[in-house]
């Protein structure tokens, strides 16, 4: 057991700040919250934190394959459009990854996620020559740090049909370890989803193969859909389909499907992902880094998330840029509803981890904590902290991390080899690039 000393929480969303209370934390779980709830407790491990705590931030769409291809020192052809900068890069990139390397990408992106206080990380992997047991050694990246996650694998024809049925296996294959774990009583800190790639790489008998991993596992897709506007004329073209009407008529949409970016989508689509009760994860660096247009329809939407799309896993600041670009585009929504796109995630874990609840300071809830050196020079009020977050907080104000009643950063320090982790991503990455110049 362990109680947290007199110290404010914070929810983002809505927006709340709370007298310094005692968190009691039993188990992975809040046991209690308040004022002089530590005092029952005098067996108890104590830590008085300082600054304010909020909920473990999540991550709602990532690729940790992509941690290794920062600072990429490798010939790319230029590309006029997204289609060519999947095929010069990212494509590329992915068949390049072997076993060592998908694993040093795991644990460098594991540890810069909880550093940037992210406790959940939704990940959408690929690595097309190494595909069996893939996401079991992408996992170890989690083990070994602490981090919560849902895995999945890209499943996708670009690689022939081989590698399609590769990748359906795989997804099953990861589901089914979780339920055995699960099954066997042990604690399940990481997931799985059913992934794909994108409509404009899954055929119809891939698609189908996609609907029975979905129904057999009892999970839900996780899937790139009009990220760029070729995959919405790609659609209607080859199969005289809207991409989320085919998804659907395929029976892949429901409230645990996860449609990442969604740029191109038609009144009707988004009326369809919102009567399934999917999920609609954000990307805005990456959206405004590939050039793909931006997702006016935020407003529309429902349960929206936010992710980074393999940048990184900072996500205050993605929220930020997710509202940066808002204002720019002459939105209306202001930061608070950023801030509850970032809350959502949450609700994603909730419908992955039955059984548990995250995302509230609150009894019954997960210990997935977050504690901020924040000292404001004007007063945090719950009415103003979506402008703190705009316009002050940021991810170097994270001094100590919990995930399921476990410190894994306690005061700056990782409870792991964050440097040797680094080092090993950085040997890795020689590999790598020396991989991606031997591919075509
Ligand atoms: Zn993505």
């Amino acid at each position: 057991m362990i109680v947290i000393e007199r110290v404010p929480v914070l929810h983002f969303s809505p927006g709340q700040v709370s007298e310094p209370v005692d968190i009691v934390i039993e188990g992975g779980t809040i046991l209690a919250v308040g004022r002089g709830e530590g005092a029952k407790y005098p067996q108890a491990e104590r830590h008085a934190p300082g600054g304010f705590v909020t909920p473990g931030l999540v991550c709602g769409h990532n690729h940790f394959y992509s941690m290794l291809a920062r600072g990429l020192n490798v010939a790319i052809k230029p590309s006029k459009d997204f289609a060519q900068q999947l095929r010069h890069l990212w494509w590329r990139l992915d068949r390049a990854l072997d076993q060592d390397i998908v694993r040093a990408s795991g644990l460098t992106g594991a540890a810069e996620a909880l550093a940037a206080g992210v406790t959940s990380v939704v990940d959408h992997h690929a690595s097309p020559s190494f595909i069996d047991g893939s996401l079991d050694v992408l996992k170890e990246g989690f083990d070994a740090t602490g981090l919560r996650g849902i895995l999945c694998y890209e499943t996708t024809d670009r690689n022939g049909l081989d590698g399609a049925r590769a990748g359906l296996a795989e997804n099953v294959r990861f589901a089914t370890t979780v339920d055995a774990l699960r099954a066997a009583g042990r604690p399940v800190m990481v997931e799985a989803a059913i992934g794909a790639h994108a409509p404009f790489t899954v055929g119809d008998d891939t698609l189908a193969g996609l609907a029975e991993a979905c129904r057999s596992s009892g999970r839900g897709l996780h899937i790139h859909a009009a990220e760029d506007k070729f995959d919405a004329v790609h659609s209607r073209h080859e199969h005289n389909l809207d991409l989320v009407e085919r998804l659907d008529r395929a029976g892949l949409l429901d409230s645990r499907s996860i449609v990442a970016h969604g740029l191109y989508l038609s009144a009707s689509e988004i009326e369809t992902l919102k009567a399934r009760d999917c999920f609609l994860a954000h990307n805005a660096q990456s959206n405004m880094n590939n050039a793909v247009g931006y997702n006016g329809s935020l407003p529309q939407l429902r349960n929206v998330v936010l992710g980074t799309d393999g940048i990184g896993s900072d996500m205050l600041n993605s929220a930020n840029f997710a509202f940066y670009k808002h204002r720019d585009s002459g939105g209306p929504l202001w930061m608070d509803a950023f801030l509850g796109f970032l809350q959502n995630g949450n609700e994603l874990l909730n419908r992955y981890f039955v059984g548990q609840r995250f995302g509230r300071v609150e009894p019954g809830h997960a210990a997935d904590l977050c504690f901020w050196d924040y000292d404001p020079p004007t007063p945090l009020l719950p009415g103003n902290l979506a402008g703190h977050a705009a316009f002050g907080m940021g991810s170097r104000m994270v001094r100590s991390v919990m995930v399921a009643g476990k410190f894994v950063i306690k005061d700056r320090t990782p409870n792991f080899d964050a440097a040797a982790i680094m080092a090993r991503g950085r040997e890795q990455t020689i590999r790598l690039w020396k991989r991606m110049e031997e591919i075509e």
